[in-house]
This record gives structure tokens, sequence and C-alpha cells, in this order.
């Protein structure tokens, strides 16, 4: 997977994105990542890449143009064929889990664009990029951020980029449910009690039980919502069951 990022702010991107998962898997080659400045792509002596809105009102809307030549310039250098351009947007898409993880079985890079100011030419969006997505319902200053988030999100889907392959199979949202509880050394905390007994027990299968149990019953209990659309099998219908008799 590559990703081309268009951004006014360079580093904070490619310093971001060196630091833990994402920078040992760019370190490793395991993905890429090189980011375009549109102000490369401006040709008057101000080197602006935004101007005043049409019509009025406050604020400044990023140019058509630099950000258009931007992407052209990496689609001819790369002249990759799965490429999908993606323009972050509070507007877009809300991103989550299956839309990221079958990004990674369509394309092979994603041009990833992120607005500052107002926003961006909306012809821009209508006509070089494929589609807008969106960190969520509220509004941050400028896309890098959630560039950010989706190559973070993206990456450790990658095989051979996290240690332990179950380790991202395991997380909130891969399979539909929430994660169960963790825990690790000391064994018990005066000020906040002990470690379940079951997962000291060394059963692996019970350990097992007990954590899709937990799973399911968190998910029940602070995300109902997701449940709606998952499909549990008989022996996870029980497992809810119990948990919400042990918690009544
Ligand atoms: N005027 C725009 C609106 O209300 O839709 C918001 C512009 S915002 C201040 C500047 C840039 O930040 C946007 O172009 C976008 O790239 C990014 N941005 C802000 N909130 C976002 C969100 N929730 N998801 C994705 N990108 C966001």
């Amino acid at each position: 997977m590559r990703f081309d990022v268009i951004s006014l702010f360079p580093e904070m991107v490619t310093k971001a994105a060196s630091y833990g998962v994402t920078g040992k898997a760019i370190e490793n080659k395991l993905v890429a990542l090189s980011v375009w400045n549109p102000r490369d792509y401006t040709h008057d002596k101000h080197r602006s890449v935004d101007d005043r809105s049409y019509g009025g009102g406050p604020g400044m809307v990023m140019k058509y143009q630099p950000l258009a030549d931007a992407v052209d310039d990496v689609k001819n250098n790369l002249k990759i064929k799965n490429c999908k351009v993606i323009c972050l947007s509070p507007q877009g898409k809300p991103i989550n889990q299956s839309l990221l993880s079958a990004t990674i079985t369509e394309v092979d890079q994603l041009i990833l664009v992120a607005g500052r100011y107002e926003g961006i030419d909306e012809r821009f969006i209508e006509t070089v990029c494929d589609d807008e997505w969106s960190l969520g319902d509220y509004i941050i200053s400028g896309g890098e951020l959630g560039v950010l988030v989706i190559i973070d999100a993206i990456t450790r889907l990658i095989p051979g980029v996290l240690g332990d392959e179950n380790s991202a199979k395991q997380d909130s949202y891969s399979d539909g449910i929430l994660d169960c509880p963790h825990y690790t050394r000391p064994e018990q905390l005066v000020q906040a009690g002990s470690v379940p007994k079951v997962l000291l027990s060394g059963n692996h299968a019970e350990i097992a039980r007990w954590r899709m149990k937990q799973a399911l019953g968190r998910t029940w209990h602070r995300r109902a919502d997701l449940l709606k659309y998952k499909k549990l099998t008989a022996m996870q219908d029980a497992l809810l069951e119990e948990f919400k008799f042990e918690v009544k």
C-alpha cells in the first residue's frame, strides 16, 4: 500500500507517521508514504494556495489548480492503476473499520487530500476526488490529523506490520463487536482489585469463553447498535444471555 498525501504541512504528516507502528512499517517498506505540498504547484510570486470565497463571507478557500496539479503529478510520477483520491471532509462518509479494511483489498494507492481554511473549491472535490471521508461529526482545523488516522488504521491491517497477526483480529470492530477487557501484572492492586481468576487458570478454552462473553457483554452494554448488524452464533447468543443474567 502506498499513501500519497497532499498537504500544506508536510512535516506534520511525515513526523507523526514516523513513530510507532506506522514508523516501523515505513522503515520495513511494508507501506510507503510521500507528502506533496500544493504550494509547490503554484505559479504566482506569493505562491498562493487559497483565495476569498465567491459570494463573500469569512475565511479562505483552497484553490482548485495547485491541488489538481499536485494530484496529477502524483499520478503521472507513479502510474499506479488501483488508485483512489480521497478528500478529508467533515461532510464525507464516516470512516470505520469495514470501510478501511475493504480499502486494502480494493486499492494499492491512496491519495489523501488534507483541506485547510474554510475547505476546498467544490470543483476539485467533484472532478478530481473519488470520495470524501470524515472523522466524525465535529470540525478540526485541517485534514492532516484525519490523514494520519487513516494511514495508521490501514497500516496496522497490512500483513506483517503487527508483531502478532492475531492482535488486529482481536481488536474492537474487526469482527463487528468490541474487544474484551485486558489485564497485566501485578495480579492484585490494593487500590483497584484483582485480575479475574479465570485468566490465571491456564485453561485456554475457559479463557477464550470468558473473553468472548466479556466482549459480547460490553458491546451490548456500550454499543448495542453494533449488535443489530452482527449475526451471533448459538454459542455467542448463550454467552450474551449469561452475561446479562450475571449483571442483573
Ligand atoms: N467549512 C468546512 C465545513 O464546515 O464543512 C470545514 C472546514 S475545516 C475548518 C478545514 C479542513 O479540515 C477540511 O477541509 C477538512 O479537510 C478538515 N476537516 C475538518 N473536520 C473534519 C472531519 N470531521 N473529518 C475530516 N476532515 C475534517
